[in-house]
């Protein structure tokens, strides 16, 4: 079992070596991650300028790029085998509902799904790491039981997993879920540089307004690890019928 480890924190988080750790016990594990904090990245390319690959003291390769960018190069030909799975984190912080389309986390994963691979994304659901040896743990667990059997057999699958920040004894397991939804962001923060121009730092997401029986954030909310399998299909099915009528008009 070859396992590529990518994230969105950047390759010297202490998320990515626990995800690293937890994936020592089942085979080969390479690291490639960013350079720096790209949280949001979403599934971003690099495309106007090229990257670089460099080997941290620790092992782990990174890239002056995003989390696409890495399991994309590492996929695409760094490696010289391609991997068995991919997977990402573990995130300084929640990835449930809306944030899975701005997530670097998801993106890193998503981009091996996207590239044929069965991927995992994981997140701390709350930032500061206060629990990560549990996250490690928990990682762990589930990556036990995925490579003992996977959910599907014969095509990929991408599963976003959220982990409560609890002690172990308040986990109460897994919990498959849907991906709830936020309200629409907070403003924009706007400030005053020293140059004497506004500025402006995008504000925090949402607060959870789906967040019933079912959705991750419920799940979470209640010290369940949050799995979402994910899926790729934009379409907007329920329009179709709609637009179909607008269009023959
Ligand atoms: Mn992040």
């Amino acid at each position: 079992m070859r396992i590529l480890v990518s994230n969105d924190d950047g390759y010297f988080s202490p998320g990515i070596a626990a995800l690293a750790e937890a994936a020592k016990e089942f085979g080969e594990v390479v690291v490639v991650a960013p350079e720096r904090d790209r949280s949001g990245a979403s599934n971003s390319l690099t495309l106007d300028r090229p990257l670089t690959v460099r080997r941290a003291a620790s092992g782990f390769l990174y890239i002056n790029g995003t989390p696409t960018d890495c399991v994309h190069v590492a996929v695409t030909g760094l490696l010289d085998h391609r991997p068995d799975l991919v997977i990402s984190g573990i995130n300084d912080g929640a990835n449930m509902g809306d944030d899975t389309i701005y997530s670097g986390t998801v993106a890193a994963a998503m981009e091996g799904y996207l590239l044929g691979l069965p991927a995992i994304a994981f997140s701390l659901a709350k930032k500061g790491y206060e629990h990560l040896d549990v996250a490690r743990s928990v990682a762990a667990d589930v990556l036990r039981r995925f490579i003992a059997q996977p959910p599907v057999t014969g095509s990929p699958i991408l599963l976003n997993v959220n982990i409560p920040s609890a002690p172990r004894d308040k986990i109460r397991g897994i919990a498959v879920t849907r991906l709830g939804k936020r309200h629409f962001a907070e403003p924009v923060i706007r400030a005053t540089n020293p140059r004497g121009e506004t500025i402006y730092w995008i504000g925090p997401s949402g607060s959870a307004k789906d967040a019933g029986p079912g959705t991750d954030f419920d799940a979470v909310a209640n010290d369940w690890i949050a799995i979402t399998p994910l899926d790729v299909d934009l379409t907007g099915r329920q329009w179709t019928d709609a637009v179909q009528r607008w269009a023959a008009k």
